[in-house]
């Protein structure tokens, strides 16, 4: 079993419903064990899309990356995402942050996600669920990563945790997720 963390965004539609939707689905391969809190961000490509609602999700799966990354592209596709170009708006976006502290560049798929120490909108929900988690090539934990980041891009606070409950009444009732 390995320890994941899996990035959300959603910036067309519901949001609301399509961030519920996928934490539904990702249930069925991932043992969820901690759901952050939502927050509201600024898109990076193209600041004229609509804001993004984002999560992060923390699980155990016995999925290897490579399995995983089609697990987690599979809900993209049946979730109706279209586009892959950068700045396209999105049903939802599912990244691969970390798969316990392993470190693969395949020409697909690279782990540490590339962009997760220079997004305020993995690091903030991120540090969130684990402040003291450490950056398997930089080697720095994940709060240092976001109390140095000088973005500037706008991350709010959106719900709480516990946002999914009540609208998702099928997902496992883990007592610290
Ligand atoms: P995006 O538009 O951000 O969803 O990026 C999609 C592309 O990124 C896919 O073609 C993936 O193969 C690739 N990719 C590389 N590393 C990762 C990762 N850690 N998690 C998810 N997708 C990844």
């Amino acid at each position: 079993m390995a320890l994941v963390f899996i990035g959300v965004g959603s910036n067309m539609g519901d949001r609301l419903s399509n961030s519920v939707e996928a934490l539904r689905r990702m249930a069925s391969g991932i043992r969820i064990l901690a759901v952050s809190s939502l927050y509201e961000t600024e898109p990076h490509h193209d600041p004229s899309q609509p804001l993004y609602l984002n999560f992060v999700v923390k699980g155990e799966t016995g999925m290897y990356p490579r399995g995983l990354l089609t697990f987690l592209q599979g809900i993209e596709r049946d979730m109706g995402r279209k586009g892959k170009r950068d700045g396209l708006p999105r049903v939802i976006d599912l990244d691969i942050l970390l798969y316990g502290d392993e470190i693969i560049r395949m020409r697909d798929l690279t782990i540490p996600h590339p962009l997760l120490h220079r997004r305020g909108f993995v690091l903030t929900p991120l540090s969130e669920l684990d402040p003291g988690l450490r950056h398997p090539v930089l080697g720095r934990r994940v709060i240092e990563l976001l109390e140095d980041l000088k973005d500037g891009k706008m991350v709010r606070p959106y719900l709480g945790r516990g946002w999914w409950k009540g609208l998702e009444p099928s997902l496992p009732s883990a007592k610290d997720i």
